[in-house]
């Protein structure tokens, strides 16, 4: 085998739909799920004589994650026409954004491992509309659904600067994490909310001399493991073709390739891809945007800290483990409610493993987010503090947390009362119990005076005696110490 050394180049294009009511030219209502074609009028199904009008929120969700993703915002975009046909595209033409994109030259940070991020550049982000649904349900033909069709699109181009699948879905996530976080999208993947296509080749030395491969695009992947896995697929299969043709790049060698969910390969789709004709050129029917100052600022004011910056601060400010600070930082309201329980007194590490075990338990038990759990801060700092000041077991809070959920406006307290869930931890009241205990346990005791193997058994015994006669109420912390202080 020749000396030979490859990396892998990914580039990523993103769509993500954004949680606008309404569409983006027109005032039919974004609705996943509808009757097919009940969410249409004239603008979105292309009518002759018809105007598109812009939607507001649309443009200033999308300049938001531009800003989010640390784009330059240019003052001034226009609107372009995008040709082609396509049954599921009733106008002919797709409405986007040619040469001005309204965001251009940003970078996002996503994590690689343990603590550690890369920074991608991202080359544009510009608005769109989305098209309609070809259905191949039933029978030897075909069905459209334009109910998707004007839906406000952000599509998102990085550098070429991912080296491997991993890192590919981890900027999908943090993306995904960041419109989110945001609110301008639920970037549902289940419902096609965001979608990926990676352009993909490899760098090859071989001899010392370097070769490129042909760019392979995969199209619309909408899940972070296909996306991750065809590119991985990609890579390895990129590698045996040249090995096997010594194909390189060259001018019109880019191909076309879908991903085949069930045997997990990349399909070839498209030969040769032509120099395509979009015949773009300017909207006449919409006037371009204008940003003002005040109007940017309005925008830059629904910023917030981003998570991958709040995930490093809670790791930092909290020393939580960059785990939990990922789970905690995944949905934005997660995250704010642990904040506030901690700035309500609640030990940070406590309020962490209640949000993160036990009630994220409860959640995906309940196949509901941890918002819809309904829990208020104030409940969990006051079941963190119960813990911490031994009021209760750590393994009673576990028992409080999905007791909670039966009634909200119970406190923490008053559930742990009903239930007898309070620890004793009066050393007085515990010292007659042990006493007791020691006096009808003599044997116990001479074991332990013996020292040995035994001693640590009958230590055991005599603790659990104890928790006995409490019906296991008793703080085992503070029974240990008075056993030990009586016992030597
Ligand atoms: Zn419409
Ligand atoms: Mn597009």
């Amino acid at each position: 085998m020749a000396d030979l050394e490859y990396k892998v180049i990914v580039g990523l294009e993103i769509h993500v739909q954004l949680c606008t009511k309404s569409k983006m030219f027109c005032g039919c209502a974004v609705q996943f799920g509808a009757e097919p074609n009940s969410r249409v009028c004239p603008v979105c199904l292309g009518m002759p004589g018809v105007l598109p009008v812009m939607n507001k929120q649309a443009y200033e969700y999308a300049v938001l994650v531009a800003l989010a993703l640390n784009c330059r915002i240019p003052m001034f975009t226009k609107w372009d026409r995008k040709s082609y046909y396509y049954p599921d595209l009733p106008k002919n033409y797709q409405i986007s954004q040619y040469d001005l994109p309204l965001g251009a030259d940003g970078y996002i940070e996503i994590p690689i491992d343990s603590g550690r991020t890369k920074r991608i550049g991202i080359i544009r982000a510009h608005l769109e509309e989305d098209a309609g649904k070809n259905l191949h349900t039933t029978g030897n033909f075909s069905q459209v659904d334009l109910n998707r069709t004007g839906t406000p699109l952000l599509e998102i181009v990085t550098e070429p600067a991912m080296n491997s699948g991993a890192e590919v879905r981890a900027l999908a996530v943090e993306l995904q994490r960041m419109v989110r976080f945001l609110g301008v999208s639920e970037a549902d993947m289940q419902k096609g909310h965001m979608r990926f296509e990676p352009n993909i080749n490899l760098m090859i030395t071989k001899d010392g001399t370097e070769y490129k491969t042909p760019i392979v695009e995969i199209k619309n992947l909408n899940s972070f493991r296909a996306l991750e896995r065809s590119v991985n697929y990609e890579e390895q299969r990129q590698l045996d073709e040249f090995l096997e043709t010594g194909e390189v790049m060259e001018m019109g060698n880019k191909t076309t390739r879908g991903w085949d969910d069930a045997r997990e390969l990349t399909v070839l789709q498209r030969e040769k891809e032509e120099a395509h004709d979009y015949r773009y050129f300017p909207e006449p029917d919409l006037v371009p945007v204008e940003l003002t100052c005040e109007w940017l600022d309005d925008i830059r004011a629904h910023l917030c800290e981003l998570p991958l910056k709040r995930q490093t601060r809670y790791v930092q400010q909290y020393k939580l483990s960059d785990y939990d600070a990922g789970v905690l930082t995944a949905e934005r309201s997660t995250s704010e409610l642990f904040e506030r329980a901690v700035a309500l007194g609640g030990e940070a590490k406590r309020v962490c493993n209640l949000i993160t075990q036990d009630y994220q338990r409860l959640a995906n038990e309940r196949a509901c987010s941890l918002t819809a759990l309904g829990i208020t801060p104030e409940f969990v700092a006051g079941l963190a503090r119960m813990i911490v000041d031994g009021t209760i077991s750590a393994s009673a809070s576990s028992t409080i947390a999905a007791m909670s959920l039966a009634d909200l406006s119970k406190s923490p307290e008053e559930i742990a009362r009903e239930h007898r869930l309070i620890q004793k931890s009066d050393a007085g009241e515990l010292e007659a119990i042990v006493d007791q205990v020691l006096a009808e346990n003599p044997k116990a005791v001479e074991d332990v005076t013996g020292g040995g193997k035994k001693d640590k058994k009958a230590r055991g015994f005599l603790l659990g005696q104890v928790m006995q006669k409490t019906k296991g109420q008793a703080n085992p912390k503070v029974v240990s110490e008075i056993l030990a202080k009586k016992l030597g």
